[in-house]
């Protein structure tokens, strides 16, 4: 999202006459207070930031407004933090880590195993959640759950596997080492299309490896975080290891940048505050780790089975609502199919149910707040007045609110703003191509490169294409691709470094060379 949209969220912020924040169940629509209630009856909305283990609200009592953006549902309140809050985390970040990270990596995958075990346990309660601070359907929400608490599960286990090494010595009397330690304190900033996974994929690793963390989730979707949080201490994580803040984002992001306590910022959002974020790590010179937009091309070549490629196609593009960072944002159709794929894939985008994502059945929720569709609307007229045919969907869902009729747009080019920019909506542009050539150099005419879709039956042609994709992330013959084992991150401005898999635990990790001299032969 670029700042201009993030300027015109939906948040605003209220002084609250309490000090406890509050509920607001009058308004609601029946299914959004069902949940509600049941969540808030179990513990599961916590309304308040964590602190050194304590939930704290902002010292100047003011607080941010929590909607639902299928139904406008005010949910709750959270505190609206800023620099005081962050530093007292920050603090409490730095002295838990001390001890921390003089545990073992066997006694810290005990605490991350029970995390998970109670991520799991509560998953139907956090997918809740999800849908109802997110939009997405339950069953995507269900689906991030399972995903979310498989980083906290895989790095309990890595948490036990952080070698070192022995090198071999030029020098007869000398023993050389490799140490591998926790980096420090952690500031984890995320973004709201995946509340929780964003998060675990980040303090999941951080954790394991001795590190403790600040996070700052989207002011759009703290209750998840705050949730996990509530878990993680059940979990026996020490107080002050995983704090919680939110609010003023430049104010807290400042804080964090600015504190020589804090050694590594960990950032997954729009390239243009990721950009901000590593210009000021700079100063006290952290490790920094993006994970940014993307602009993904997903190539349906001529010798593509139809079928395979529509459904994949469908799932890389419509997946909570077109706003992942994955998501095909350009369909490449060789000419040769581009009829037959057009009317196929128009056909299946039509059968997506479009509602509550409480709601049984439903494929596709809300977007996630007015200056989204507002963004749609003006890459669909920037399109179709440049040419581009709707041949399904463009316009409004007759549902109201941010609800989008999912979009496929026919003829559409490079000139138009949807191919070169992410549109992180339910619209799918399909341009034509000619050659295996044109295709692989459209792909790559972006500054993006996190993920690319090929669809194709001839493995020469998928071998060639993947390794001239200049991205960090390819499907073949498949469209969602995302697995903790697997490394994730992009190339060029789509971001620095890797989450998940073996490899995601280096972002957490200095090494330490250690020469031994003088050793003595026997
Ligand atoms: P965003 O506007 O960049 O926000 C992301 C996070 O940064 C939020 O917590 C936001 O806080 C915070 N933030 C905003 N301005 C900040 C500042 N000046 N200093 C510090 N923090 C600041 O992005 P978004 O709209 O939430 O997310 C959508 C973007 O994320 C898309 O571009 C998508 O491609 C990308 N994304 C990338 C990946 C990946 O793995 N590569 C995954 C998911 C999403 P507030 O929300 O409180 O303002």
């Amino acid at each position: 999202m670029s700042i201009a949209f993030a300027a015109m969220r939906r948040s605003s912020y209220t002084i609250c006459t309490t000090w406890t924040a509050t509920f607001h169940l009058r308004k609601m629509s029946a299914e959004s207070l069902a949940a509600v209630t049941r969540l808030k009856d179990s513990g599961f909305i916590k309304t308040q930031g964590l602190v050194g283990g304590k939930w704290v609200d902002a010292e100047d009592g003011k607080t941010l407004k929590v909607e639902n953006p299928a139904t406008g549902d005010l949910i709750c309140t959270v505190p609206y933090m800023g620099q005081k809050e962050t530093s007292q985390a920050i603090s409490s970040a730095y002295e838990t880590f001390q001890s921390w990270k003089k545990l073992s990596g066997a006694e810290r995958s005990k605490h991350l195993r029970k995390w998970y075990d109670l991520l799991t346990a509560h998953k139907e309660e956090l997918a809740q959640l999800v849908t109802l601070e997110q939009g997405k359907p339950m069953k995507e929400a269900l689906g991030e759950i399972t995903y979310g608490a498989d980083f906290v599960e895989f790095y309990a286990e890595e948490a036990k596997r952080v070698y070192g090494d022995l090198l071999p010595s030029p020098l007869t009397d000398r023993r050389l080492l490799v140490l591998k330690q926790p980096v420090g304190v952690v500031g984890a900033i995320t973004p709201w299309n995946f509340p929780l996974a964003m998060i675990t994929r980040k303090i999941g690793p951080a954790l394991a490896c001795g590190c403790t963390v600040v996070v700052k989730p989207s002011e759009l979707t703290p209750l998840t975080a705050l949730a996990a949080a509530e878990l993680a201490l059940q979990a026996g994580i020490p107080p002050g290891a995983f704090n919680v803040v939110m609010g003023n984002a430049s104010e807290i992001g400042d804080t964090l940048l600015a504190s020589p306590q804090v050694r590594k910022i960990t950032f997954t959002g729009s390239t243009a505050v990721g950009k901000k974020l590593m210009a000021g790590a700079a100063e006290t010179v952290k490790k920094v780790s993006l994970e940014l937009g993307g602009n993904a091309p997903c190539i349906v070549f001529d010798d593509a089975e139809l079928d395979v490629a529509v459904k994949g196609a469908l799932a890389a593009k419509f997946r909570n609502s077109g706003q992942t960072c994955v998501c095909a944002n350009r369909i490449l159709v060789q000419e040769g199919i581009y009829e037959k794929f057009a009317n196929a894939f128009a056909d299946a985008v039509q059968q997506l149910q479009v509602g509550n994502g409480l709601t049984e059945g439903v494929a596709q929720g809300p977007l996630i707040n007015e200056a989204a569709v507002q963004k749609v609307e003006s890459f669909i007229r920037d399109a179709t007045n440049k040419g581009a045919k709707v041949l399904i969907g463009g316009k409004r869902h007759s549902l109201g609110m941010t609800f989008y009729e999912p979009t496929v747009l026919g003829n559409t080019n490079t000139e138009m703003l949807i191919s070169r920019e992410e549109v992180f909506g339910p619209v799918a542009p399909l341009l034509r191509f000619k050659t295996e050539e044109e295709a692989i150099h459209m792909a790559n005419d972006t500054n993006a490169g996190l993920a690319a879709y090929v669809f194709t039956n001839d493995i020469s042609r998928s071998w060639r294409v993947t390794e001239a994709l200049e991205y960090g992330l390819v499907g073949v013959n498949e469209g969602l691709v995302s697995t903790v084992v697997a490394p994730f991150g992009g190339y060029k401005q789509s971001g620095l470094g890797r989450e998940g898999s073996k490899y995601g635990i280096d972002e957490y990790l200095e090494l330490k060379y250690v020469c031994l001299g003088n050793m003595k032969s026997a």
